[in-house]
């Protein structure tokens, strides 16, 4: 029931627990809430964007846990709280990225996202060229970041997806999968060195 953050230094994805605010409408699709939360690190808070929050749920430790993250996901964020009336899944932005433009937001999210989809046990449905670029993400993680058990074949496969289909789409501004996916996995989070070696370009990764 952890949530894993990009990390915002060189340091590894750190283990996240969760805290929040309720956003939105209750009982959604999934019949959940979607939480969203700021990450302050100067601060070493987490903050409430829009909504009421039971400053309860602000315990020191969790607030550790995500103090120098870009960003995070979890699913059944919840449970570690208590929360017993109802579900809710949490997404975790650092306030430093707030306004920022899409060619850096969407590939961050996409790789939060990637997270939470694996946490819920989606299948990826990945083509094998998603699964060629999944293992080529894989190969250039410095070893800290890769080691992490969040940092699997099956999130590397949706983060593969996500990625061909935005770039596909021409939403996030970037050209080609392999910068959408350098700039999901930035190169503080890969081998010293290392581009991600996706020799393909365009949508299906065939041009
Ligand atoms: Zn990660």
């Amino acid at each position: 029931m952890s949530g894993y953050g990009r990390t915002s230094q060189s340091n590894s994805c750190t283990p996240s627990g969760v805290i929040s605010t309720r956003c939105g409408a209750r009982g959604g699709a999934r019949g959940r809430e979607l939480w969203i939360i700021g990450i302050d690190s100067k601060k070493r808070e987490l903050v409430d964007v829009c909504g009421t929050i039971d400053p309860k749920l602000f315990d020191a430790k969790i607030r550790r846990k995500y103090a120098d993250t870009d960003a995070g996901f979890m699913a059944d964020a919840h449970l570690p709280l208590g929360i017993t009336d109802v579900k809710a899944d949490a997404f975790l932005l650092n306030v430093v990225h707030f306004g920022k433009a899409e060619d850096f937001l969407y590939p961050l999210m996409v790789h939060e996202l990637a997270h939470y989809l694996d946490q819920i046990d989606e299948d990826p449905a990945a083509s094998d060229k998603d699964k060629n670029n999944a293992a080529a993400m894989l190969i250039a993680m410095a070893p800290n970041v890769r080691n992490h058990p969040s940092h699997n074949h099956r999130w590397a496969q949706h983060l593969a997806v996500g990625a061909r289909r935005l770039v596909t789409d021409g939403r996030g501004g970037h050209k080609t999968i392999k910068e959408f996916v350098e700039a999901a996995i930035p190169a503080y989070d890969r081998r010293p060195g290392w581009d991600i070696s996706i020799k393909q370009g365009m949508t299906d990764g065939t041009s």
